[in-house]
């Protein structure tokens, strides 16, 4: 009797992804591409929907105040549905909507921040805490707050050079000091010495 072995394929191994990390890549692109331009309709929006956090335990009153700041964002945003073939879906089709003024991408941005709030993660969008970067992220855990590894470690030894500027700094001000109540000492001295 031949025992039947049950091959195991082996898969590569895909890389880790977190909740809402796939759909929120996108969004951070588009904040990113967006980093120097001085429309910030998107990162006003993006800030809006963070601090809508906890909204259902809010008062009815604050729960309006915050959804009526982040519509006064959204009302820059003038777009029209439209139906679009799509064969990934039982349908057949899906609703999308098209901006009027033709940045698609930044409106589709805008859904994506809407859906990634409604989902609970909007809070894990972050600006680098590298203030010389401040590019946006997708935070895997909530301590995380550079955009790579090369922020963090600049970050962490600039301000190891700051420790170190600022201990010389104490260092050489006390000895300066000391120097300047050393000259006035002998400086007296002399006129001491002038005056006999
Ligand atoms: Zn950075």
């Amino acid at each position: 009797m031949a025992i039947k072995t049950r091959r195991v394929q082996k898969t590569a191994r895909a890389e880790r992804t977190y909740r809402g990390e796939t759909e929120a890549l996108f969004l951070v692109n588009e904040l990113n591409k967006r980093l120097r331009t001085a429309r910030g309709t998107l990162r006003e929006t993006v800030h809006a929907l963070q601090a809508l956090s906890e909204y259902q335990s809010l008062p009815l009153g604050e729960q309006r105040l915050k959804i009526s700041r982040i519509n006064k964002v959204l009302q820059q945003y003038h777009a029209r549905p439209l139906l679009r073939g799509d064969r990934r879906r039982k349908d057949g089709f899906r609703l999308e909507w098209q901006s009027n003024e033709g940045d698609d991408l930044e409106l589709l941005a805008v859904l994506r921040a809407v859906e990634l709030a409604q989902g609970g993660r909007i809070a894990s969008l972050k600006e680098c805490s590298n203030p010389d970067c401040k590019r946006w992220l997708f935070a895997r855990f909530a301590h995380q707050r550079f955009c790579s590894e090369a922020c963090k470690e600049l970050f962490h030894s600039t301000d190891e050079a700051d420790k170190e500027r600022r201990r010389n700094w104490a260092r050489d001000n006390y000895k300066s000091r000391k120097e300047l109540e050393l000259g006035s000492r002998k400086a007296i001295q002399t006129e001491r010495g002038k005056g006999k």
